[in-house]
């Protein structure tokens, strides 16, 4: 039976292109279309937007963000077997899918999109990490992108939202909450791939704000959370030492307890922070 959007299932496409997973590339795919329509859903009205597909495989999400009616689709994939898969997919659609082979790590695509532009992934863990780091910290703000829509394992996701006082608070929530709105959208269990992973994932839908919810140096922030986060069970006066030499001077006056400790304090005094260190710097 053909799919709604007239190509033949995936599991067909994967058994006539001989697309066996691959653990070494993370390959665990989605190949139940409800769920891809569902994912692509997160992603909000793509009509009148380009979206950014990383790692496309044999194409599930991609002929969803086509079928919901994305302006054009630039989709890099590592693994060359899924290329003649994804071509067809291209022909189906005239114009609207520009397939990129190679390395998402490496790939130049900004100069294929036009804004606004929406990031779409179901990738390997360590390259999703990786990835998100680099489009939360860009140069400028605001970034190239308007939302990134991403699949993780679970715990990662949790990591994402996180809010202070849970163990799963840190430098990726911070960063995250800082210029950005982060959301859970969707968790799925192991078995709604193929391959099952071993743990669950969740897909998280993040907005950028226009400019960052307070205003601190992103390089001081930066410094800032890793000294405090690096060393998570410390009191701040004694991880943040090298930071400033009268560091329970500076705390104090933003407000916050010396003894206290990384996962108890909130983004907003985490910028107040970054700030009062600027100063005292410069005083
Ligand atoms: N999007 C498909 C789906 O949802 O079924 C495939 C998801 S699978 C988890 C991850 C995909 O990312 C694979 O097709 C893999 O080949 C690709 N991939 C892995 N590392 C990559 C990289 N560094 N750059 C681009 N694609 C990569």
């Amino acid at each position: 039976m053909t799919a709604p959007d007239g190509l033949p299932p995936l599991r067909e496409v994967i058994a006539r292109h001989g697309l066996a997973a691959r653990r070494a590339l993370g390959q665990n795919f989605l190949l139940d279309l409800n769920l891809t329509a569902r994912s692509a859903r997160i992603a909000g009205d793509l009509t009148g937007a380009d979206v950014l597909e990383v790692g496309p495989g044999p194409g599930g999400l991609t002929r969803a963000l086509l079928a919901a009616g994305a302006r054009h689709v630039v989709a890099v994939e590592k693994d060359a077997r899924c290329l003649p898969a994804l071509g067809e997919i291209a022909a189906n659609w005239p114009g609207r899918l520009t397939v990129i082979a190679g390395d998402a790590l490496s790939a130049e695509v900004e100069g294929q999109l036009a804004a606004p532009v929406k990031v779409v992934a179901n990738l390997p863990y360590n390259v999703g990490t990786e990835l998100l780091l680099r489009w939360l910290t860009p140069p400028v703000w605001p970034p190239f992108w308007h939302s990134l829509t991403l699949m993780f394992q679970r715990e990662v996701a949790e990591r994402i939202v996180a809010r202070p006082g849970s163990k799963a608070y840190g430098r990726l929530a911070l960063l995250a909450q800082w210029r950005a709105e982060p959301r859970i959208a969707l968790t799925l269990p192991p078995a709604a791939f193929t391959p099952p992973p071993k743990v669950s994932s969740a897909v998280v839908h993040l907005v950028a704000l226009p400019a960052p919810r307070f205003p601190a140096d992103p390089a001081t922030l930066a410094r800032l959370t890793a000294a405090a986060f690096g060393q998570r069970r410390k009191m701040l006066r004694a991880s943040l030492r090298g930071l400033a030499p009268r560091i329970e001077a500076v705390l104090a006056g933003v407000g916050i307890d010396p003894t206290a400790r990384a996962e108890d304090i909130a983004l907003e005094a985490f910028c107040a922070l970054a700030r009062a260190l600027d100063t005292d710097r410069g005083a």
